[in-house]
């Protein structure tokens, strides 16, 4: 009887349906580990999937992947950017007991990083640990409200002691460490349960278009540019923008939603299930005004729902691809997201659709003439 009622819940917990191509790729993608400067895995997984759309794929000397798919001669230069990695963790030192003390990668909240699941990628292996939380029975009422700082934080990976963590599990300095969580349909619903929307939806947009204009080829030559480090300052596209030396950028992020309790609209303005967003100020850039209409004017031609966002914290690609060179008119499209930078976001699928109609339908338009009038400031 126990045993039948332990299967009954373990089924009411499995998807009740199989996943479909796109949603397979975007399990694929979120359930990668690739903390900033250890995107070996993503990378991989978007390299097998671009390299039969493009015409020659290439790296950067940081590591960010570009995959180039040719126009007409003379065409001009469109750069799509999302990036490989997520906010992670480095192993700093193991206590003689045995407990691992780590360096964040990325910007966390204090509060995400305490009682979760982390994987640390040893040369072994993945180890997992967990980020302890001292028991409230021993706190008095002040403590029991406080936030615990991540400096006295550690993770406890049920090693004996430091010699058992560095010789049985592998563990050693430098290691990266990455949240642990999988993809899910959320109750068989609408949206996607996973780590790391911020940025794997941006590359599941990116490999979508590109598999549309591989079949129907666009005006320009397409630079679908996979970056590396982004959450620790934007310096994958640095490196990558010079590489491609762009006339257009696309940056294809996450956006901010604002649509659960708690958030206001005076600190994000989109939401869930409304449509690929446009970043019209964020701290590290702003958008090109008229490829800000250019963008407008394809969602309203395709019916396309449009949401505007402007943020007063949030970097993204778009600020390296429009400051490269003499400078290129470039934009931020994203995907709204709630939760960003924790263990656990939530987007949508109609939304991820619709991105990838977008910036497939920029691209179509974006011939020499388009291109050169986007550039002109006369
Ligand atoms: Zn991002």
């Amino acid at each position: 009887m126990k045993r039948l009622l332990l299967c009954l819940a373990l089924a009411s917990l499995a998807p009740a349906r199989d996943l479909d191509r796109i949603e397979k790729l975007l399990e694929e993608l979120t359930n990668a580990h690739g903390p900033s400067g250890f995107e070996g895995p993503v990378r991989a997984i978007v390299r097998r999937e671009l390299a039969p759309l493009a015409t020659r794929t290439e790296t950067d000397g940081l590591g960010s992947l570009i995959s180039v798919l040719e126009g007409p001669a003379g065409s001009p230069r469109v750069m799509m950017a999302a990036h490989m990695d997520e906010l992670g963790m480095l192993v700093k030192y193991i206590t003689p007991d045995g407990f691992v003390k780590f360096q964040t990668l990325g910007g966390w909240l204090d509060q995400g990083l305490i009682s979760q699941r982390f994987l640390i990628l040893t040369r072994k292996g993945p180890v997992l640990g967990i980020t302890g939380l001292k028991t409230p029975h021993v706190m008095g009422q002040a403590e029991r409200t406080r936030v615990f700082e991540r400096d006295k934080m550690f993770l406890d990976v049920g090693a004996t002691n430091k010699q058992d963590a560095e010789e049985r599990l592998g563990i050693r300095p430098g290691d990266p460490i990455a949240p642990d969580s999988r993809f899910t349909p959320l109750n068989d619903g609408k949206l996607y349960l996973a780590k790391a929307w911020d940025d794997r939806v941006g590359l599941g947009v990116m490999i979508e278009v590109m598999r549309r204009l591989k079949q129907n080829p666009p005006p320009a030559s397409v630079y679908a540019v996979a970056t590396v480090q982004e959450e620790i300052g934007l310096r994958g596209a640095h490196t990558s923008a010079y590489q491609v030396k762009p006339d257009i950028g696309l940056s294809i992020e996450v956006g901010v939603a604002s649509d659960y309790p708690g958030i206001s609209m005076d600190e994000a303005q989109e939401r869930v299930g409304a449509g690929p967003g446009v970043f019209l100020h964020d701290s590290s850039m702003l958008p090109n005004v008229k490829l800000r209409d250019f963008v407008a004017g394809a969602a309203r031609d395709k019916g396309i729902p449009l949401q505007y966002e402007l943020l007063s914290g949030y970097g993204e690609d778009g600020a390296e691809m429009q400051k490269v060179y003499g400078g290129a008119p470039s934009i931020n499209i994203s995907v709204p997201t709630r939760y960003l930078h924790n263990h656990n976001g939530l987007l949508s699928r109609a939304d991820f659709d619709r991105a990838v109609d977008l910036v497939t339908e920029v691209i179509r338009r974006l011939d020499a003439g388009a291109v050169q009038r986007l550039k002109s400031f006369d």
